[in-house]
């Protein structure tokens, strides 16, 4: 296998932390490649470090089987184009000197532009459709105009291997595919490595060949679409919800995004249900089915609300059957009531093992949690197994903002 690129070790870091640790793989020569991952994972940084406008800390880079370090910057540029993320030309150039530059890497300091750099420079114009635009100001075009102006620079300069950070990203659909296509095509006919960082999933699971996920400065995966497009990769590191399918037009992995879990957990609201003996049956698959974060406790393992926990795969705080509540559980119990937005309790008797839940209860209203009590048959007066002690507590809860409801699906769409 003949290796356009061989990246071993490769340690990087702006500063004294790493952003780039222990990257290792290689491309294959003739290969279409994209670099994959979030905002911020180290894509453009490690298409710099293989541009050799970044110096890894340690690790080996080679180019065509060279060591970069070996290269002198003209020979380097004569194998390797970059066309980077943002391109920021200070002067008023005409697109077609911008492009023409490309060229800079075949001529020596004062020398003229010979026709062969010429000719270069109309067919880097002619393939991006920038052609027309050749006597426009470079400063005065589109985004999307210049995104292809710059593609065709590096096209000009004629190399073996073209490094691409997200060509597409101001570009229309239109022109996203159009680009793309093109470098497909010279990757096809002209054998040109192609090595580009594409932020659309389902763009670079179409035309690539291999796809390299980048995550927090490691390489995740490699490999094929089929095995880097996988549901536990991208769920790992985009905290997305999604569904990977088939594009049935190119037979690649097509993901289909469902809801960021990012957004989702922090707007799913916590509720702690304080039940026992099934008198939170109803309620914690109801809230659980409208997507609350449920959790339960003190519970005594094997109780029926317990099963229902079980099966929900709900956070609970536990006791053994028949004990007590521990002082320990308590403070689990208040514990878990300090993370949720909301206490409900179910109508249950209360006896000396259980009143501990009641006071965490309680202690739920003092801190200026939402608490409620179902109570379907105003009865809750008749489950006192503590003397009093229990109607008490709730006396007083109600009169520092207990609310009680008697009906759940109402409770639950004034949650919402
Ligand atoms: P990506 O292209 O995947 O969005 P980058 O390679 O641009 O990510 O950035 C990787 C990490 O390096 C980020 O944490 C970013 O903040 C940091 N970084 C990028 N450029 C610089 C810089 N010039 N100086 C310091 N830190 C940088
Ligand atoms: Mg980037």
């Amino acid at each position: 296998m003949k290796k356009a690129v061989e990246i071993k070790d490769l340690n990087f870091g702006y500063g004294e932390t790493l952003n780039l640790k222990d990257v290792s793989f290689s491309i294959k020569k003739g290969d279409f490649v994209s670099i994959i991952g979030p905002n911020g994972s180290g894509k453009s940084t490690l298409l710099k470090n293989i541009a050799s406008i970044l110096r890894p800390k340690d690790g080996l880079i080679k180019i065509d089987n060279k060591d970069i370090e070996n290269y002198n910057s003209k020979d380097l540029a004569k194998k390797m184009a970059l066309v980077p993320q943002n391109t920021n030309i200070a002067y008023d150039f005409s697109v077609f000197d911008v492009v023409l530059m490309g060229r800079s890497p075949y001529l020596s300091r004062f020398q003229r532009e010979r026709d062969i750099d010429y000719k270069k420079t109309k067919e880097a114009l002619r393939l991006t459709d920038t052609l027309h635009l050749s006597e426009r100001n470079i400063n005065y075009i589109s985004g999307g105009e210049r995104q292809r102006v710059i593609v065709a620079r590096a096209l000009a300069q004629d190399t073996d291997i073209l490094l691409l950070d997200e060509p597409t990203s101001h570009l229309d659909i239109n022109h996203q595919i159009e680009i793309l296509s093109l470098l497909k095509k010279l990757n096809k006919e002209k054998d040109m490595t192609i090595i580009l960082v594409l932020h659309d999933l389902n763009l670079a699971s179409r035309f690539s060949d291999k796809i390299v996920l980048v995550n927090e400065g490691t390489i995740l995966a490699k490999g094929i679409p089929e095995e880097v497009i996988t549901y536990k990769n991208l769920e790992k590191v985009y905290n997305l919800d999604m569904v990977i399918s088939t594009n049935v037009y190119t037979a690649s992995p097509y993901i289909i995004p469902l809801e960021s879990k990012r957004i989702y957990e922090k707007k799913r609201k916590k509720v702690h249900v304080i039940s026992g003996g099934g008198s939170g049956v109803e309620v914690v698959s109801k809230l659980d089915k409208k997507g609350f974060k449920v959790s339960m406790g003190v519970i005594n393992r094997g109780d029926s609300d317990w099963d229902i926990g079980k099966k929900l795969s709900l956070n609970m705080i536990e006791e053994m059957p028949f004990n007590g509540i521990t002082e320990e559980s308590f403070k689990e119990n208040i514990k878990e009531i300090n993370n949720s937005d909301i206490v409900i309790l179910t109508s249950v008797p209360y006896g000396n093992g259980n009143i501990k839940n009641l006071e965490a209860a309680y202690e739920a209203l003092k801190i200026n949690k939402e608490v409620y009590l179902i109570d379907k048959y105003n009865e809750y007066e008749k489950f006192d197994f503590v003397k009093g002690n229990a109607t008490k507590i709730l006396k007083e809860m109600k009169k520092n903002g207990l609310r009680v409801y008697n009906d759940i699906d109402k409770l639950i769409n004034d949650l919402n």
